[in-house]
């Protein structure tokens, strides 16, 4: 898409952002698309409000993919239930437990229980696995496990999970259905307003460089979010997988992540932004880029060695042989690389 339909230079732009204006299509497109030479600035800006409203820590979330069966068919997903090329797995209860215990001794004080949608799963049976954590630790946990009724997410929150994560991907109706095919877009905003409505910690996102998707549809999303009350807000760039529908598509880049990244900031000063793994595959600094403009997570992996080769939802992911150790030393590394600090607990939602 051109930007000439927007009027607004990029200062313009940028000092509607500065000043906390409602997003607006107009000043945000100026901002997602703007050249390099302007680029230092929006990445100074954002960091300036990373710094004043969530301060130096990066908050770890220890990341379980307990299991990579799915009964959907998402057309970016390594994972889709029409790839046999998969070879697929699942810690049952007990295993995702003990991942998790050991989570804890690794010092994390938060984990994301990431899978496919997985009908073994069975409501009851997550409710167990997040029972038994929370008796047994005082971990923060994450859920995110994609779609489910109302009732299924009640039962979770009441079992102990804390936040969830589903992204929207793209707020795009057309795109949306393209991308979905076993999906409704107002079915997935229902499902994060129920999220929303259950006092969960709320997380969604977007992907960047999808095939056919515009800097105004991004907007759009953003402004969705917005509207939603997004608190935390992962982004990353769309990866074309071999295994997929996708495959040969372009994929997104670096800089329109750290854009979208920067961007996101300043609309929500006190939301928590994953710097992603995705990231990192494209670009060895690509997470502490993120970590510059914006970002203050990260989500190590801690799913058993033996498991992670097997969950890519896109191909080239990073850390597939590093056990959890070594993965927690090297992100401690990458965060005091930067002068940046490890957040020393659960890491909560900023609520004002
Ligand atoms: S994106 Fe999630 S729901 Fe879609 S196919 Fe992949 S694992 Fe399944």
């Amino acid at each position: 898409m051109s930007t000439e339909n927007f009027s607004l230079s990029f200062s313009e732009a940028l000092e509607k952002a500065g000043a906390g204006e409602k997003p607006a299509v107009d000043w945000l497109v100026p901002l997602l698309t703007c050249s390099r030479e302007d680029e230092s600035r929006l990445f100074g800006a954002a960091d300036k409000v990373r710094e004043a409203c969530v301060g130096k820590a990066v908050h770890l979330r220890g990341l379980i993919e307990f299991s990579n069966h799915c009964r959907k068919n998402c057309a970016y997903c390594g994972l889709r239930r029409d790839n046999l090329e998969v070879e697929r797995y699942r810690l049952e209860i007990d295993a995702l437990v003990q991942t998790a215990l050991e989570a804890k001794s690794l010092g994390y004080h938060s984990v994301v229980l990431q899978s496919g949608e997985d009908p073994w799963y069975t409501p009851e049976r997550l409710a167990e696995a997040i029972r038994e954590i929370k008796a047994k630790t005082e971990l923060a946990i994450t859920l995110s496990v994609g779609e489910r009724d109302e009732n299924t997410y009640r039962l979770w929150r009441e079992a102990g999970a804390d936040r969830f994560l589903l992204r929207i991907e793209t707020t795009d109706e057309e795109l949306f259905a393209r991308l979905h095919p076993d999906d409704d877009l107002s079915e997935r905003m229902d499902c994060l307003r129920s999220l929303k409505k259950l006092d969960y910690q709320l997380g969604s996102g977007v992907m960047v460089g999808l095939p056919g998707q515009t800097p105004e549809m991004l907007a759009k999303d953003i402004i969705w979010l917005k509207e939603l009350g997004a608190e935390m807000i992962g982004v990353g760039p769309f990866i074309s997988h071999p295994d997929t529908p996708l495959s040969g598509e372009k994929g997104g880049t670096v800089e329109q992540t750290l854009r979208l990244v920067a961007v996101l900031r300043l609309v929500f000063p006190y939301a928590h932004l994953p710097a992603t793994t995705a990231l990192g595959s494209l670009d060895d600094r690509g997470r502490e880029k993120a970590l510059e403009t914006g970002a203050n997570v990260m989500m190590p992996n801690v799913t058993p060695i033996d498991n992670r080769a097997k969950y890519q939802i896109y191909p080239g992911k990073i850390c597939l042989a590093d056990d959890a150790r070594h993965c927690r030393g090297c992100i401690e590394g990458r965060i005091k690389s930067i002068g940046r600090t490890m957040g020393t607990d659960r890491g909560d939602v900023h609520r004002k």
